[in-house]
């Protein structure tokens, strides 16, 4: 008989295997939206997924703008796809902190006046296999949802106004999913409060993250019902899902001509620096779902969660 992990292992590669196939066909002049000039800005992007979608985005003829905190290293990581010939600049960014961010505005302002497409990649995870320590937790929650957050509040008006609109991709992950087989998130008071998007704000995703960092200060986060694996990194996960269906929400007001649409992807488990390369797939493969939703051709499609091509539920 064969067991439910093989079955989703043989889902998955089945999958995959589709994906690799759709990855072949060109898209068409009229799906292209983007041209040489469209902009496209990746975070964390000196290794890992974020590298890979620079090279994906540039291989389908966008500018981008490989970032990254240590400019040494970001560097010499631009430097190979420059060498490959793509149409790559770099400047560093670190998310945590606000005169890099500002640095990096005025810099894009002087330099290309507007981007079309922010990737927010930047990420931190300090547990792997079976660890759960929470004792880096404010690091985590800070980069990957506050970083995150703040990067976006200084990017958006730097978003250029298009008919095609402007694109925000979050990278997250399916261990921030509030419902479904895999989720292990028993406070159902979070859980009722994250899901209810007409009334969710971003003062109740702030205000659910301070709660679980109160917790952990008091260690009283184990019985908080929180997810029970990668706990800090779930809950930063779970915030920034839910952010983005608050941007998503906020931005759809913005009059045609001058939309902005923004959704989350999980990448999958991938073999990375963050999982001690022991995922199941390739950082090109955990790239993919990230690089089709930036150059989705009819995005009237905002505020959802992806993988592997296919919306998921939060
Ligand atoms: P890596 O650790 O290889 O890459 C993370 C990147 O984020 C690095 O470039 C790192 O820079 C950068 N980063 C961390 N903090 C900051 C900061 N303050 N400012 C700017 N950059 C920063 O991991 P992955 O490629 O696997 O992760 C990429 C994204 O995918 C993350 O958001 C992660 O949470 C998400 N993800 C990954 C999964 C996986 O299985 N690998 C699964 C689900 C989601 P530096 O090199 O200097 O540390």
């Amino acid at each position: 008989m064969v067991g439910s992990k093989e079955k989703s292992k043989e889902k998955r590669d089945k999958r995959l295997q589709e994906i690799s196939l759709l990855r072949t066909i060109p898209y068409s002049d009229h799906q292209r939206w983007w041209t040489s000039e469209t902009v496209a800005v990746v975070t964390g992007a000196n290794r890992g997924i974020g590298f890979e979608m620079v090279r994906q985005l540039a291989g389908h003829g966008l500018t981008v703008i490989l970032t990254s905190r240590d400019e040494n290293v970001g560097v010499e990581a631009a430097k190979i796809l420059q060498e490959g010939g793509f149409n790559v600049d770099f400047h560093r960014l670190d998310i945590l902190d606000s005169c890099s961010i500002q640095d990096f505005c005025k810099w894009i302002k002087e330099k290309y006046g507007f981007i079309d497409v922010l990737i927010n990649n930047a990420g931190v995870n300090y547990n792997i296999g079976t660890n759960n320590s929470v004792e880096f937790s404010h690091m985590v929650i800070s980069t990957n949802y506050y970083g995150t957050k703040n990067i976006i509040n200084a990017m958006v008006p730097l978003m250029r106004h298009a008919s095609s609109g402007a694109r925000i991709v979050n990278v997250t992950s399916r261990l921030g999913r509030l419902k479904g087989r895999h989720s292990k998130l028993e406070n159902e008071a979070v859980r009722a409060k994250l899901m209810d998007v007409e009334s969710l704000t971003e003062e109740t995703v702030d205000k659910t993250v301070s709660e679980f960092l109160i917790q952990v200060e008091e260690g009283t986060w184990e019985s908080g019902g929180w997810p029970h694996s990668f706990t800090d990194y779930s809950v930063s996960k779970m915030a920034v899902n839910a952010y983005t269906r608050v941007l998503a929400k906020e931005l759809s007001e913005r009059a045609e001509g001058k939309k902005i649409y923004a959704n989350c992807f999980c990448p999958g488990w991938v073999k990375t620096a963050m999982t001690g390369y022991a995922g199941n797939i390739s950082a090109e493969d955990g790239a993919d779902t990230g690089v089709w939703l930036a150059l989705l051709p009819d995005q009237a499609i905002t505020g959802k969660f992806f993988a592997e091509r296919r919306e998921i539920n939060f």
